[in-house]
């Protein structure tokens, strides 16, 4: 047994041991501590460096891809014309290629008609849009196996795939198509507007007092046209067939589509404007199919009570007398197809056909029998009286003039007299053109024999812009007798009936000179005189 006292010793050591442990206890918990506070830290500054490390990643990801992008070498474009078994016969640049499909495009968006880029080894690498624009053809006829006889802008035909994209039977023949003519494939259906949607006017807005002179021509149309329009009924009860169309002709600028508006105006019609040379088309048929086109649209217009006018301005450039040998003898199927129609408006009181032309001796004679147009208008160049009338309207008692003490009303007609003076005096400076006839005989021509509605107008344009730019220059309000012979002298001048001398006949004709044949022009005003 130890003595007491060195239990006591014993104890205490043991004391002492447990309170050393204690506090290595306490050191080692303390560093655990740090050592978490440590490794949290640690772990964060980790995330923060990973965060750098992937975004510097990403950005040399996307250098990468745009140096890529950079030194990719540039793709064609293609078409493809029929597909295999992971290959594509592809149409590019001329040639017909058959190219491996890359696995990475659908195979589903590989078709006949697909638009594909191929890479460097002419791999099929993707697909790019359709293209927007193009050649392109019309459509002939739907052969049985699908395939389209198209004609080109020439008339040439071939024979086009359509692209799967196409819905071939939903196609109209005559519609226009978007081609690859290298590729011979047919893209798209093109919509083009109708000649018929292009060319309705509302009621004109022109009215008979607008037209100067013409009274007689004026009550010639009315009687034909608004007289079965306003009293069909009794036109019914007398057995009198209305007329179905009327013939203007006359030389250009007199009014003939002053007229035909001014009818259209007053009974309420509306106004289908075709102009002949626009609607002449060089694709085959296409002609044919919007003259019938105009009288379906005018058909439907007159159903709903109101008047239509169809009216056809140089009518002669459409309806030649068939195998005159002008303008590739479209007009042996123009004229039956007018002609049906014409005779087809049986019926339709309210549609009726206006024809403007200044060479009638052209037009083919079946359209003017009885039934058709038959009642031909006349429009002369206007005399002095018919100038007068017509200067009266445009330079009106609205017009600011430059009178002095003059009344301004007397003042204006003294401006119209001297307009008039001016233009049909028989003056050498009036001398306008020298004609030579077959026979050898020499006549000359004057201003006076040229006066048009439009040359009026001309002049009373010229000098009312003459006096507008005095006024602003500083000068003196209105239109004075300088502006209106100066006016004169440039509309001569510059008249644009001046002739061409290569075709004197034909330019006579148009014209309104109808006699003896001419051979030979000479002009002695204006600049060309200079040069002849
Ligand atoms: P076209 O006989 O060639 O059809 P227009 O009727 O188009 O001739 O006339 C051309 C322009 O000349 C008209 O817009 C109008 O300004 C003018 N004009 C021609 N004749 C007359 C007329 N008798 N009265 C008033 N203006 C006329």
């Amino acid at each position: 047994m130890p003595e007491p006292a060195e239990l006591a010793r014993q104890l205490a050591d043991a004391n002492e041991l447990l309170k050393a442990r204690a506090r290595a206890l306490d050191l080692a918990e303390r560093r655990l501590t740090d050592a978490r506070t440590d490794a949290r830290g640690l772990a964060q500054a980790n995330e923060k460096l990973n965060a750098t490390l992937a975004a510097a990643r990403d950005s040399l990801v996307a250098l990468r891809a745009e140096l890529d992008n950079l030194a990719t070498p540039p793709s064609s474009f293609g078409h493809v014309v029929a597909v295999g078994e992971a290959t594509a016969d592809v149409a590019t640049g001329g040639r017909l290629l058959r190219c491996a499909v890359s696995p990475d495009v659908p195979t589903a968006q590989v078709v006949v008609g697909t638009r594909v880029l191929l890479n460097e080894a002419l791999l099929v690498v993707g697909t790019a849009g359709d293209t927007p624009s193009g050649e392109t053809v019309r459509l002939a006829e739907v052969l049985p196996d699908g395939r389209l006889l198209v004609t080109g802008a020439s008339g040439e035909e071939l024979v086009l795939q359509a692209a799967a994209a196409l819905d071939v039977a939903g196609l109209r023949i005559g519609v226009t198509l978007l081609a690859d003519r290298r590729a011979l494939l047919a893209l798209a259906a093109v919509q083009r507007s109708e000649v018929a949607d292009l060319t309705l006017e509302e009621v004109p807005d022109v009215r008979y007092a607008d037209i100067g002179g013409l009274g007689a021509q004026i009550e010639q149309i009315r009687d034909a046209v608004e007289l079965p329009f306003r009293h069909r009924e009794l036109f019914t009860e007398f057995g009198l067939r209305p007329p179905k169309g009327v013939l203007l002709y006359g030389p250009p600028g007199c009014g003939k589509t002053m007229i035909a508006k001014a009818v259209a105006n007053s009974a309420g019609s509306h106004f289908l404007n075709i102009k002949g040379p626009e609607l002449l088309d060089k694709y085959v048929g296409e002609t044919e199919r919007q003259i019938r086109a105009i009288f379906t649209r005018a058909k439907e217009h007159a159903t709903s009570g109101r008047p239509v006018i169809v009216f056809f301005d140089e009518m002669d450039a459409l309806f030649r007398t068939r195998g005159s040998g002008v303008s590739s003898d479209v007009e042996a199927t123009i004229v039956p197809q007018l002609l049906s129609e014409i005779d087809g408006v049986e019926g339709l009181a309210n549609v009726i056909v206006i024809g403007a032309t200044n060479r009638e001796d052209l037009i083919d004679p079946a359209i003017l029998r009885p039934g058709r147009l038959d009642v031909k208008i006349k429009l002369e160049r206007p005399d002095r009286a018919g100038a007068a009338e017509i200067l009266a309207r445009y330079l009106t008692r609205q017009t600011p003039l430059n009178s002095g003490d003059t009344d301004p009303g007397k003042f204006r007609q003294e401006l119209i007299d001297a307009i008039v003076d001016r233009l049909y005096a028989r003056t050498e400076e009036n001398r306008f053109i020298e004609v030579t006839y077959a026979s050898g005989a020499k006549e000359v021509l004057h201003v006076a024999d040229f006066v048009s509605g439009a040359m009026l107008v001309g002049v009373v344009d010229r000098a009312k812009k003459a006096a507008i730019k005095e006024l602003i220059d500083g000068g003196q309000r209105g239109v004075r007798l300088e502006h209106v012979l100066g006016a004169c002298a440039a509309e001569i001048r510059e008249n644009e009936e001046l002739p061409n001398t290569t075709n004197p006949d034909d330019w006579a004709r148009v014209s309104g000179r109808k006699g003896e044949r001419i051979v030979f022009l000479r002009t002695l005003v204006g600049s060309r005189a200079l040069n002849q």
